[in-house]
């Protein structure tokens, strides 16, 4: 049952395992690249979202007004926003760090304190605007050719070189005449300003640039050279008061290349570029440390100039094209740029710029991604495929959304490591592996159970159809001498023959009690097998015991001729031995024994019977001189039926039954049976019984 049940589970696992493998292989890679295909699909959700957070930031620091340098670069998508107001006019914030230009504006005031100082206090100039009349109209057009032309005038005496005092001084006095106009007021007094410088009087100088910056701050003076490009009033005056500023004329300027690229100015990048690239020459020898980081910021607005450059060629598409959801498109000129826009409430379009890197950061990072080893999100334009050294994991190559059809995103990991549906099939080989050796393993155990139960159950069958035949065998003999002698008695044979009667009367008797033995024996061992053996012990000398069972023996044995001369030697020891025993169990066993060592030990040799005792055990044993018992045979004989090739070989009648019923009515009895034997030179059995009680002499 056993060894069935050990068969069939492990057959049943591998059966299953085998069955149930295949689909279940298919079912992990198929769960494995829907898992992939998720993360992709979550990454491209979280850049939707990002793109919108970042429009929304844009959206909201257009709403603040300026894109001023408070406003600042917005974090990650938002890096590059701009803006085209609904004039059409596109803007681009500063991108450089804010940090820095704020601590080193700190640091070139604290070297000029002038720059804090209060402005001079001045009366209003009075205000020329004409009053409304035609005649007014000409006469104050007239007025203003006339001082444009003064102005030119001064202007040109101004720009005298070298030693020109009187022309300074004429310069000096139409500006003068020039100042309280409110269209000449600014140009003359810069021109005022920069001669006052000229001429050495400082405190003046500053006192003029605080007049006009008090009076024409939201002023601008064309930028020499270029009729669109203006500088404003402030700027200006700033640029003059540092040059002004004397042994601090360094750190002043220094101060207004800050403020200038941190747009404090609000001017266009590229001409805040060149003012800014012209005090850099002018502070190379005198305040070299601080070149490195103007160069950065340099760099910097450089950038952002180049982006607000790069992006005006997208402006009339984006702004034409730009609706209320979002839209994005590669940039005309960077086409590895992606231009994402939508329009504002109010007409105006806002938009970032970003490239593909920044798109695959945007989804930053969440757990579930890792659906390899180093897996992350790259971004690619739409059919292309990513670099050789990159694999792209299956089921993660995906379009970027409707808004940017002209992108698409894919999770890759480095074609060094290993593919991760590889590791999903070879986990599963892995553990599919352990479990069908397992399998294995128990379904050989199960086989060999099997195997040896089988062997087992064809033993015993075989054992019984050798009992079968022997009992018959056994049981035959003795009843065809009984029948036959009988009959002879009866046909009269032996009439008148006394001795031969005698003889007949005699086998007669012998075989009966043979045959009365063999059924005993087969008797006991039913009942042993049945359990229902019961013995009756009585205490008894051993001596006694032993010496019975060799007379009972002699009794019965064979004709005298072919008998064997048995010795029975007593140790001291023996002599006071009692034991407590059924004493016709032992007597039986012995007569067994004895009937063995007849029966194997070859006639006339001699079989010594030795009774010994050690105090604790008494023992009765028999020795023959006969061909011995194999090693391997000893255990065996002990077994029912079981006799050995030998015992058939010599034909030797027996059933295989008496050492198994001595063995086991020993054992029921306490005691034990041992053979030693070498072969060739006999063998020797004895039987071990506990003493009941040592009597010492
Ligand atoms: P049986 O004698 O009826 O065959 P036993 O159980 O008495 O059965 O003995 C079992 C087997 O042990 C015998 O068949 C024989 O092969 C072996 N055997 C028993 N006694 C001896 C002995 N004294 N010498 C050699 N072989 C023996």
């Amino acid at each position: 049952m056993f060894s069935l049940l050990a068969l069939l589970v492990p057959a049943g696992g591998i059966a299953y395992l085998g069955a149930v493998s295949y689909r279940d292989q298919k079912g992990a890679v198929a769960a494995q690249i829907d898992r992939q295909h998720g993360a992709a699909a979550a990454i491209v959700a979280r850049i939707d979202h990002a793109i919108v957070e970042a429009l929304d930031a844009a959206d909201r620091a257009a709403t603040a007004g300026q894109l001023s340098p408070a406003l600042g670069p917005l974090p990650g998508l938002g890096r590059y926003w701009f803006w085209i107001d609904a004039d059409g006019r596109m803007r681009v914030p500063r991108t450089t760090p804010v940090a820095a230009v704020a601590a080193m504006a700190a640091m070139a005031a604290a070297a000029d304190p002038a720059l804090d100082r209060p402005a001079l206090d001045r009366p209003a100039s009075p205000n020329g605007r004409p009053n409304g009349r035609i005649e007014d109209y000409v006469r104050e057009l007239s007025r203003r050719q006339d001082r444009a032309a003064r102005l030119r005038a001064a202007q040109r005496a101004e720009a005298c070189r070298g030693a020109c005092g009187p022309q300074l001084a004429e310069a000096k006095r139409a500006y003068l005449a020039l100042v309280t106009f409110d269209d000449t007021g600014a140009d003359a007094l810069l021109g005022l300003a920069r001669v006052t410088a000229r001429l050495g009087d400082l405190p003046r100088v500053r006192a003029l640039l605080d007049e006009l910056d008090r009076r024409f701050a939201d002023r601008s003076f064309p930028k020499s050279g270029t009729a669109t490009e203006r500088v404003p009033v402030r700027l200006v005056t700033a640029l003059l008061r540092a040059e002004a500023a004397g042994d601090r004329r360094a750190a002043a300027l220094l101060s207004v290349a800050e403020a200038v690229l941190a747009n404090h100015y609000a001017i266009d990048p590229i001409v805040g570029l060149g003012i800014v690239q012209r005090i850099r020459g002018e502070l190379a020898t005198a305040l070299p440390d601080h070149l490195p980081q103007l160069d950065l910021e340099v760099e910097s607005m450089r950038s952002q100039a180049r982006a607000a450059a790069g992006l005006a060629d997208d402006k009339e598409e984006v702004a034409r094209s730009a609706t209320e959801t979002w839209r994005g498109r590669p940039a005309a000129k960077q086409p590895s740029r992606t231009l994402i826009y939508r329009r504002r409430a109010d007409g105006s379009v806002i938009g970032i710029a970003v490239d593909p890197a920044m798109l695959a950061l945007a989804a930053g990072h969440d757990a579930q991604d890792e659906v390899a080893r180093n897996a992350r999100p790259i971004v690619l334009a739409a059919g292309a495929v990513a670099a050789p050294e990159l694999r792209t994991i299956q089921g993660t190559q995906m379009p970027l959304g409707e808004g940017l059809p002209h992108l698409q995103l894919a999770l890759v990991n480095p074609m060094s490591d290993p593919d991760p549906l590889d590791e999903v099939v070879r986990h599963r080989e892995r553990s599919h592996i352990v479990f069908t050796s397992a399998l294995a393993l128990m379904l050989g155990v199960g086989l060999l159970a099997m195997i040896r139960g089988a062997a087992r159950a064809r033993e015993l069958a075989q054992l019984k159809s050798d009992f079968v035949s022997t009992v018959s065998h056994e049981l035959k003999t003795p009843l065809t001498s009984i029948r036959m002698f009988a009959e002879m008695l009866q046909q009269g044979v032996a009439q008148g023959d006394a001795e031969k009667m005698h003889r007949y009367h005699g086998v007669i008797v012998q075989e009966s009690e043979r045959l009365g033995l063999l059924i005993a024996n087969l008797l006991d061992y039913a009942q042993i097998e049945r359990g229902t053996r019961r013995y009756t012990p009585t205490s008894v000398e051993l001596v006694q015991l032993g010496r019975h069972a060799v007379s009972t023996f002699e009794a019965l044995a064979q004709p005298k001729a072919a008998r064997n001369p048995i010795v029975i030697t007593v140790s001291p020891s023996a002599m006071t031995a009692d034991v407590e025993v059924d004493r016709d169990v032992v007597v039986g066993a012995v007569l067994n024994l004895l009937a063995n060592a007849v029966k194997y030990g070859g006639a006339d040799k001699p079989i010594e019977v030795a009774i010994d005792s050690d105090g604790a055990t008494a023992s009765i044993s028999v020795r023959d001189h006969g061909p011995g018992i194999p090693a391997s045979e000893q255990a065996r004989i002990f077994k029912e039926f079981y006799r050995t090739p030998e015992a058939y070989r010599s034909n030797v009648e027996g059933t295989g039954l008496g050492l198994a019923l001595v063995k086991r009515h020993i054992e029921a009895l306490g005691g034990s049976v041992e053979v030693a034997s070498t072969v060739g030179e006999g063998a020797t059995f004895t039987i071990k019984l506990p003493t009941f009680r040592e009597v010492t002499a």
